[in-house]
């Protein structure tokens, strides 16, 4: 097992992205606060560059690359908002970018891709291993793989958030992160341990893919078939190794949240906080209406608002 990131990473990493990423606001509402009879603050990434917190890690992953690194280029696989993230870095860091993403993939977000500079490979997720594509193209061209969420940079760069909370906010009560691959968890855990030791740390998954709690429980890395749920961001089958490490060690429950609670997260921030937040980006205040929280001062990260507007306005309608 490679050393795990510490906080000490999380503090470099904001060093390096400060100016690149935006520093995201934090936003309250007093609905929120009287339902809950709690202080609740919302670390809003939706409003990230490229409308998602994954900016950090990738600009931070890119910005640690060699000379030689940086000339040969970086190469990913993701669907999703990793990819734009990483073909954004990759722009500003004048080098080139190579992205494997499915062919179904939604034409949105590989036009999005390839607007930013990024070289798309497409590959056809039900008979192709996009991984083992992504290795091929780093090993015959020289590319560094930077993966979604198991990377020492990548993980520190997405615990910046936290950081910043904490930064503005001081210490909490309790912190609910979204959960995927464990890379926003994780990282948000090192800053956690370190400027709000006693905060209560929460990670909220898709109930339908809750291979993170079923680990968790375990002890184990526990693996799962695709999960069908809207979370599209969190539709991971498995943590990584680095991810798992820290969550055990610095988490202290992992949550669930359905559908429909999604549905009803999506349907509150656009209408009470004027926000547009994708079903992943929800889950995390999902979990958190459900506990009981009086008294105590509380932080829900948003983790994105990648959402096109006619599924956004289907999932409320439907
Ligand atoms: C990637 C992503 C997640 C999950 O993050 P992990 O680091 O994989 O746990 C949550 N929300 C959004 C919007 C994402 O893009």
């Amino acid at each position: 097992m490679p050393t795990l990131p510490t906080y000490e990473d999380v503090a470099a990493a904001a060093a390096r992205i400060e100016g690149a990423a935006h520093r995201t606001p934090v936003m309250t509402s007093r609905t929120v606060d009287e339902a809950f009879g709690a202080q609740v603050f919302f670390k809003c990434e939706n409003f990230q560059r490229t409308g998602a917190f994954k900016f950090r890690g990738a600009f931070n992953a890119l910005s640690c690359f060699d000379a030689e690194q940086r000339k040969r280029g970086v190469v990913a696989f993701s669907s999703g908002n990793h990819a734009q993230a990483i073909a954004l870095s990759a722009r500003w860091l004048d080098m080139p970018a190579t992205i494997v993403m499915p062919h179904d993939a939604p034409a949105m977000k590989v036009a999005a891709t390839r607007d930013y500079g990024g070289k798309v490979v497409l590959y056809d997720r039900y008979t192709d291993d996009r991984e083992a594509i992504g290795r091929r193209l780093a090993e015959e061209q020289g590319l560094t793989l930077i993966p979604p969420y198991d990377h020492p940079h990548v993980i520190a760069g997405q615990g910046t958030a936290a950081m910043e909370l904490f930064d503005e906010v001081g210490p909490l009560d309790a912190l609910f992160v979204c959960l995927g691959g464990g890379g926003l968890l994780s990282g948000c855990a090192l800053a956690t341990r370190e400027l709000s030791p006693k905060a209560k740390l929460y990670g909220v998954e898709p109930e339908a893919g809750n291979d993170g709690q079923q680990s968790f429980r375990a002890g184990a890395i526990v693996h799962i078939d695709t999960p069908v749920t809207i979370a599209d961001g969190a539709q991971t089958q498995y943590l990584g190794e680095l991810t798992f490490a820290i969550i055990r060690r610095d988490v202290d429950d992992i949550l669930t949240a359905s559908d429909a609670e999604l549905i009803e997260g999506m349907r509150f921030f656009a209408s009470r906080m004027k926000m547009i937040v994708e079903p992943t980006g929800c889950l995390g205040f999902a979990a958190a209406r459900r506990m009981g929280l009086k008294g105590q001062r509380v932080g829900v990260i948003v983790s994105g608002g990648n959402v096109d507007l006619t599924r956004f306005s289907a999932l409320l309608a439907g």
